[in-house]
């Protein structure tokens, strides 16, 4: 069972900013896709992300918060506006040598209920590596909240509470296979290159 979610606002302004792209690209595993998602173009304008946290933080408004944290670097911006909503804490955590730690002097002290940020969740891989520095820090995970859900997989298997604003449901294609190059309307273009304009 599926469970998307569709927020008209929100994607409106997904698309305004040209986060989120509709139409041939090459994603950077090299599928083809009908849709590329880029949340920092949404979340680089402070209006936006405040909007976004406002939405998030009401969803959470009774699970008494004491820190927000962050994946470097999607997750920063969004755990900073969430922090500011609730009127906690907003950190981040960031690799070092491949593995997320805190740095910067931030802490989480045991028992801290801790609420995980993330532009968007694919996999949920990085959740779970926040969520294991986390947990060794001895925080209790509130939960996650979420710009984007990109459905792969079904975000109900997450271990974690799981709130989102806007799910997207992209198709990708190998490209010996891709009906977007039979269909031959425009080759797909590589997002975040120069060729995007
Ligand atoms: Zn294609």
């Amino acid at each position: 069972m599926l469970s998307l979610r569709e927020d008209k606002e929100i994607e409106k302004l997904l698309l305004t900013s040209q986060a989120l792209l509709k139409g041939h690209f090459i994603l950077s595993s090299g599928l083809h896709s009908n849709q590329y998602v880029q949340c920092a173009r949404f979340l680089q304008y402070p209006s936006y992300a405040e909007l976004a946290a406002r939405k998030l933080a009401t969803l959470y408004k009774d699970a008494h918060i004491d820190v927000v944290i962050g994946g470097a670097f999607g997750g920063i911006t969004l755990a900073y506006e969430l922090a500011r909503v609730l009127g906690v804490r907003g950190i981040f955590c960031e690799r070092v040598e491949g593995i997320f730690l805190l740095r910067r002097g931030f802490e989480i002290l045991p028992q801290e209920k801790v609420l995980i940020a993330e532009d968007v969740v694919t996999t949920g891989k990085s959740i779970d590596e926040v969520a294991q520095l986390v947990k060794h820090y001895g925080g209790n995970i509130v939960g996650v909240a979420s710009l984007i859900d990109r459905h792969m997989p079904d975000p109900e298997k997450l271990p974690y509470r799981f709130e989102w604003l806007h799910s997207v449901q992209a198709e990708a294609y190998d490209p010996s296979d891709c009906p977007l190059c039979r269909e031959g309307k425009e080759p797909p273009i590589k997002p975040g290159s120069r060729g995007i304009q």
